[in-house]
C-alpha cells in the first residue's frame, strides 16, 4: 500500500494536464473519432450529431447524450465531444471533477506510516483482552449466504 500510494503520488505530482493522462488520451481519441460527424444546433444547448441511422442528441444543460455514455461515464462521448467542439466549449469542463489531476493528487496525498512489527506494539491491557465479535446483523435472503448464518 505504501509503494502503491508513493508511485501514484509521484505520478500525479509530475502530471501537468488538467485531467489525468488516461482521460486526456480518451478525450483526444473521442475528438478524433468524431471530427467528421455532422453537427446541428437544435437550440443554444441542444445538438444533434451524426447521420440518420446513428443520430444522437446532446444536451449541455444536463450534460446528456442519447447514447447515454456521456451521463454514465461523466466524460464526453464522441457525440458530445463533436458538439462541444462546434460550440467551442472545453471538453475538460464537461468531465467529472473526479477525473481531474487535482483530484488524483488529493487521492494519494496522504502518507502511509508503517505500523511496525506486532511484537513491538504497546497495547493497553484494557484493549488486549477485548473479545471482538462480528456485527450482530440479520442477513436478508437475497444475499448468497446460507440461512444457517441468520442471527437476530
Ligand atoms: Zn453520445
Amino acid at each position: 500500500m505504501q509503494r502503491w500510494f508513493y508511485e501514484r503520488k509521484s505520478a500525479s505530482t509530475k502530471c501537468s494536464t488538467t485531467v489525468t493522462p488516461k482521460i486526456d488520451d480518451e478525450l483526444r481519441k473521442s475528438l478524433d473519432a468524431s471530427a467528421t460527424l455532422p453537427v446541428r444546433n437544435l437550440d443554444e444547448f441542444v445538438f444533434e450529431v451524426g447521420i440518420a441511422t446513428k443520430l444522437c442528441t446532446i444536451d449541455f444543460i444536463g450534460n446528456t447524450c442519447s447514447c447515454r455514455e456521456f451521463q454514465i461515464r461523466q466524460i464526453p462521448c464522441s457525440h458530445a465531444s463533436r458538439a462541444a467542439c462546434a460550440k467551442e466549449k472545453s471538453l475538460y469542463d464537461l468531465c467529472s471533477p473526479y477525473y481531474t489531476t487535482e483530484c488524483w493528487r488529493a487521492a494519494y496525498n496522504e502518507v502511509f506510516h508503517p505500523v511496525g512489527r506486532e511484537s513491538d506494539w504497546i497495547v493497553p491491557q484494557s484493549i488486549r483482552y477485548v473479545k471482538v465479535l462480528p456485527p450482530n446483523i440479520r442477513r436478508t435472503r437475497s444475499t448468497s449466504y446460507p440461512t444457517s448464518t441468520v442471527k437476530n
